[in-house]
């Protein structure tokens, strides 16, 4: 089956996931996109030979030649785009956070159970990513015993000038937030935030490095570097200490270079450069799924926890307290895979 994507939102990640379902995947086709930008609309869909331009997200979704729909537009728009597309039947990839409050994601919980059936996939790509595939794997084996900690860290070389510290939680952390809960197989409890010397490189008003700490449910501790203005490269770390050995992502580059009694590899640009696969793999695995009438990747559930621990986590950076996550148990409706 080909499946018929309507994209709201072409901007930057917009275009990028067009790319790949045009040029990279197989089993998808664009073929409706919708931007508040309409000009952007215009040229994107230049490039997309017989797509349809909606003046709105709401024509795009009720589109007939629209099988599922990928928001990609700005994380307060995607709620009602979100919603859109369950009341329509159709199922929907949703570019992270799924909404920007718990409260709204647990809007979409409901609209999503209403409706009997799983529909949405939120863009946590990290899941995706063969190294921590790779760590997943050696996790649920079993031999290296039970995880005590994971040590994380997530450096930008820099950040635009509207960035601003509550984003270091909201947009970088939150893909630690979600690669605990994957990995560990269980609920953040609570999170504190700590605010080390600030770096000089920092932008004024912008507390950098930062350092999260979150509680698993099972008594683990992971903490999170964040550090947004690092400037020698992209770099995502991460390894989890268990009882009887660890496990941690390798160096991403392709060689290593010796010479001169030195050695050297390559340190990724940016979070492109670092996760592109990850993202054709995430993409690729949707299209399947909706293909075979399925869901297989992080859903509503996913998504609505991400936001409760990133509003705790937020209440932390706030108060300078340890503060607890306030979620219900998962309902059965989401109930993970056995
Ligand atoms: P972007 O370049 O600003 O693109 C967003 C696009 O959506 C812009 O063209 C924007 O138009 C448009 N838009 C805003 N509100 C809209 C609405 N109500 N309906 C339709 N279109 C709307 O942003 P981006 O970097 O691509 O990010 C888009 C989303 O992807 C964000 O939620 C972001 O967090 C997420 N993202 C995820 C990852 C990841 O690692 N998974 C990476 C990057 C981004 P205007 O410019 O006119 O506002």
């Amino acid at each position: 089956m080909n499946v018929r994507v309507g994209v709201i939102g072409v901007g930057m990640i917009g275009q990028d996931h067009i790319r790949r379902i045009t040029q990279v995947l197989t089993g998808g086709s664009v073929t409706a996109v919708n931007d508040v930008d309409a000009a952007r609309a215009g040229q994107v869909a230049a490039g997309l030979p017989g797509a349809h331009i909606h003046d709105t997200a709401a024509a795009l979704v009720a589109d007939d030649n629209v099988d599922a729909i990928l928001v990609a537009s700005w994380g307060p728009a995607h709620e009602e785009q979100v919603l859109a597309a369950i009341a329509a039947g159709k199922p929907v990839f949703c570019e992270k956070p799924l909404a920007p409050s718990s409260a709204a994601c647990q809007r979409i919980m409901d609209a999503e159970t209403a409706a009997g059936r799983r529909l949405t996939q939120v863009g946590f790509m990290r899941r995706y990513d063969a190294g921590y595939r790779a760590m997943k794997a050696a996790l649920d084996d079993g031999t290296l015993g039970p995880p005590l900690l994971m040590h994380c860290a997530h450096r930008n070389p820099s950040v635009p000038p509207y960035f601003t510290t509550e984003m270091s939680i909201s947009d970088s952390a939150v893909h630690e937030i979600d690669i605990a809960r994957w990995l560990f197989g269980e609920e953040i409890t609570a999170a504190t935030v700590l605010s080390p010397r600030r770096s000089g490189q920092a932008p004024d008003g912008v507390r950098d490095p930062l350092i999260l700490i979150l509680e698993m449910a099972g008594g683990a501790l992971v903490d999170d570097e964040l550090f947004v203005n690092a400037r020698y490269g992209y770099d995502v770390r991460g390894e989890v200490v268990c009882e009887t050995g660890t496990v941690a992502l390798a160096d991403t580059s392709e060689v290593t270079v010796r010479t001169a009694n030195r050695h050297g590899g390559r340190v990724p640009v940016d979070w492109r450069d670092r996760f592109i696969r990850a993202y054709d793999t995430e993409l690729q695995e949707w299209l399947d799924a909706v293909a075979a009438g399925t869901s297989t990747g992080p859903g509503t559930w996913d998504g609505y926890a991400a936001a409760a621990v990133t509003d705790a986590a937020l209440e932390a950076l706030r108060t300078g307290q340890r503060t607890a996550v306030t979620m219900p148990e998962r309902p059965d409706f989401y109930a993970k895979a056995p």
